[in-house]
């Protein structure tokens, strides 16, 4: 989540989207942005439901025309032209890598990045930059993240996967962008126990955390 105080943005509604959002006592959110169609990152999205009761307005979800797609025939019933009432309330907006948005008081730059053959989203802020499901970072990319003030980005777990950079490849990754502070998110259980790992990272990248706030 990222928020400003008139402002408040979720990136991707996974399972736990309505758990996340009771547990952080989240009261209003004005958008969704969607890095993937992948489950894990869209699965919540009925969740969005309360949301809609509170503002009485469609949920503005922001994503690449193919993600859009696919959350339109996982969530068949939403998009009906005359939905059952009380179904949640989406306005799907197709947003294209690049081209930087306003958001209410937030600007966000839509990033490509690579999820193994799939094309996916990460979203770069005014000084930091959330990155998830990457396996690599295409030279654009690269170049707009280079030397970023906060960094965070996916590291899986130890062993190769085709579509997520492990954690030896996110190092690597993190040398080359140069943030001066980062974090690890989308961790696998396999990925070991917070204070073993944690202990070996570099100076500046930590593993992250539920419940995790970053002040800027
Ligand atoms: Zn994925
Ligand atoms: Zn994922």
């Amino acid at each position: 989540m990222v928020s400003d105080d008139q402002t408040t943005i979720v990136i991707d509604v996974g399972p736990d989207f309505r758990q996340q959002m009771l547990r952080e006592s989240v009261q209003r959110v004005d958008a969704i942005l969607l890095t993937h169609e992948h489950n894990d990152h869209v699965s919540g999205l009925d969740d969005v439901r309360p949301y809609n009761f509170m503002t009485r307005k469609d949920m503005p979800v922001y994503g690449l025309p193919r993600v859009l797609e696919d959350v339109r025939q996982r969530f068949r019933y939403i998009f009906e032209d005359n939905p059952y009432p009380g179904a949640p309330r989406i306005k799907a907006i197709e947003i294209t890598p690049y081209q930087s948005l306003e958001i209410g008081t937030i600007e966000v730059l839509p990033l490509r990045v690579h999820h193994g053959s799939l094309d996916i989203l990460g979203f770069l802020f005014p000084g930091f930059a959330y990155l998830t499901d990457v396996k690599s970072i295409p030279v654009r990319s690269l170049e707009l993240l280079s030397g970023i003030e906060i960094l965070i980005i996916s590291a899986l777990h130890h062993k190769a996967h085709h579509s997520h950079l492990n954690l030896r490849e996110a190092l690597d990754l993190i040398e080359r962008i140069g943030p001066r502070k980062c974090y690890l998110t989308h961790m696998s259980h396999e990925m070991g126990l917070y204070a073993h790992i944690q202990a070996q990272l570099p100076l500046g990248v930590e593993l992250a955390y539920d419940g995790l706030e970053i002040e800027l």
